[in-house]
């Protein structure tokens, strides 16, 4: 069996509760051999890194998600890179901007951006940007950044549209897609999948949300990723396997910190 991989899910969230061995096992079942479980608030960053520890396929990131981003502007660069020396923190994030939701004052979530990407820049560790209904804002602060400096990072859950694609990939970024890309509605957003240069691929699934076809609606969880690589797959053309391993390989090439299993 191929190797795939889960480069965003959130397994601390109460959907997992007292589920979570179960669900592991359901992921090596198909095959899903790393997942990084990535890291809301800095405040519980605790039972994220608890969970990481726990699992050898599982490894974490460490931030404050848009949405909290008011409840944590005293987060600063210097404790994101010390969190961010344990063994199992592969990645800074979630941060970003979230306009849909509009959860944070905007200003709010654009200083937590910026004090998340500082972070990056310093420690080498890839970004994990959310962006929602903000690709003006975003590409404008990823070009101003970039400028001052280029760090790692990976656009998850790729719903934006395809200016920002390319801005992002442009800037050295990965591009990653969720369940969305399995939608009836979504042609929009395999389009930009096509757009995409092979190597800056990744699939996640943003677990528990966001479950792709056929369980849309439902709870998603890490092992249901190896349906969004196969709509990936049918979408730019390329076999399952060859999707299976292009998008390790970029996940390794981005995640560098974590060792590849033999
Ligand atoms: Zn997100
Ligand atoms: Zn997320």
């Amino acid at each position: 069996m191929t190797m795939l991989v889960d480069s965003h899910c959130h397994l601390d969230f109460p959907e997992f509760e007292s589920e979570r061995d179960t669900i592991i096992d359901h992921a090596r079942a198909a095959g899903v051999t790393r997942m990084v479980t990535i890291s809301t608030r800095v405040r519980r960053f605790d039972q994220v890194r608890a969970i990481a520890e726990a699992y050898d396929e599982v490894y974490c990131s460490v931030g404050t998600h848009p949405h909290n981003a008011d409840e944590e502007l005293d987060v600063t660069v210097d404790e994101l890179v010390a969190l961010s020396a344990h063994a199992k923190v592969v990645a800074i994030g979630e941060a970003g901007l979230d306009y849909h939701y509009d959860k944070s004052p905007r200003a709010a979530q654009a200083q937590g951006l910026r004090t998340h990407i500082a972070a990056a820049r310093l420690t080498g560790l890839p970004l994990v940007i959310h962006a929602r209904s903000a690709d003006k804002d975003m590409a404008e602060i990823l070009r101003n950044e970039s400028r001052k400096g280029q760090f790692p990072f990976v656009l998850h859950c790729f719903s934006s549209g395809s200016e920002l694609a390319r801005i992002g990939v442009e800037l050295g970024g990965y591009i990653s897609f969720s369940g969305i890309l399995t939608f009836k509605n979504s042609d929009d957003i395999r389009e930009i999948a096509r757009q995409v240069p092979h190597e800056r691929l990744l699939v996640e699934t943003d677990a528990p949300f966001l479950a792709p076809v056929p369980y849309r609606g439902k709870r998603n969880e890490p092992a249901f990723v190896a349906h969004t690589a196969a709509v990936l797959a049918d979408t730019i053309g390329l076999s399952d396997t060859d999707v299976h391993q292009m998008t390790t390989d970029n996940f390794f090439r981005l995640f560098s910190k974590m060792p590849r299993p033999a």
